[in-house]
């Protein structure tokens, strides 16, 4: 049976859509703005455009304007780059996002680096990155996957200060941004990777796990250190011939094992996933806040 104390992603996804959705009409009262999220989808993946109707409908939740320019797969990458510079220069838009992946033919670098940094509500413009890794620089926006993995961990009650931090995972959106995160406020990060020999001699010593690798149930509980708090990013379909849809989601970290060994630990789905639309919500708040000099 279960020890670990359960972190409820669900739950305090919700408080900080609530607080956005307070923060959203009190802006309007006061200046008459509303924050607006434009979205760009290109092609017609499934998952892809699943997060997008849910990035819409969250939206909407808490009263930010949505806009959102749908392309069919072959188009070519000019009309990205077009919308995208409309959306730059849009008062009504203080956010856009790229769902990515893109297509194959498009250069996803030249399509992020268009996006104005004052409105990268995704944090993925290389000098929102480049300023997350320095110290005394302060990026606009932190990617919300990781920022949502940190502000779990905040609302904990977890400190972070002087703990050892071991992110399994090293991608641009959240293993390095994630340990960037905990670097500047004071942990000592080490970070795992595809081409770490024995990845569990190192977590074993970790107060603090964050795995974001796309491997179901590769954190083994002998990989945790008893007392760990551990924040389970990954979402990986297993098949499951019990659920309806065939499949079920699981995380990195086998939570059977994991949760008789851990101090906390988030689950999944109901952890990082929730969080990530939250942050996104709160980083579009910010950014209008910010352009309109609303305090
Ligand atoms: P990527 O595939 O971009 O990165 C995976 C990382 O894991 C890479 O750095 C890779 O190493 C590393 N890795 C792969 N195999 C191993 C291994 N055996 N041991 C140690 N490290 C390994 O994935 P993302 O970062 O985009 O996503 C990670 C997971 O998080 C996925 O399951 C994804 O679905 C989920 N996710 C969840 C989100 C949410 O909202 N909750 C949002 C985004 C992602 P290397 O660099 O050497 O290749």
């Amino acid at each position: 049976e279960a020890s670990a104390k359960i972190i409820d992603g669900k739950s305090i996804a919700k408080d900080v859509r609530d607080e956005v959705a307070a923060e959203v009409s009190r802006m309007k009262e006061a200046i008459g703005v509303v924050p607006g999220l434009a979205v760009i989808l290109v092609g017609d993946r499934k998952d892809s455009a699943t997060y997008v109707r849910n990035k819409k409908k969250a939206c909407e939740s808490v009263g930010i304007n949505s806009f959102e320019v749908r392309l069919p797969e072959d188009s070519p990458e000019e009309e990205v780059l077009k919308h995208i510079r409309s959306f730059n220069d849009d008062p009504a838009v203080h956010g856009i996002l790229v769902q990515l992946p893109l297509p194959s033919h498009m250069n996803e670098k030249k399509v992020l680096d268009a996006v104005c940094i004052e409105k990268d509500v995704d944090g993925f413009h290389p000098l929102n990155i480049g300023r997350l890794a320095m110290r005394d620089r302060e990026p606009l926006f932190v990617p919300c996957t990781p920022k949502g993995c940190l502000e779990l961990l905040h609302r904990q009650g977890i400190a972070i200060k002087g703990k050892r931090a071991v992110v399994i995972g090293r991608s641009n959106i959240v293993g390095t941004p994630a340990a960037q995160l905990l670097q500047r406020e004071d942990a000592t990060v080490t970070v795992v990777h595809s081409r770490t020999t024995n990845p569990e001699e190192f977590t074993r010593e970790a107060d603090i796990i964050i795995a974001a690798v796309g491997k179901p149930n590769m954190v083994r509980g002998s990989w945790i250190k008893p007392g760990a708090v551990v924040i389970d990013v990954g979402i990986n379909p297993v098949e499951d011939a019990k659920s309806s849809r065939g499949y079920r989601l699981v995380g990195d970290v086998c939570y059977e094992e994991a949760s008789k060994i851990a101090s906390a630990i988030t689950p999944v789905p109901g952890g990082v996933g929730p969080m990530t639309i939250a942050m996104l919500l709160s980083n579009t708040l910010v950014s209008a806040k910010r352009i309109h000099n609303f305090k």
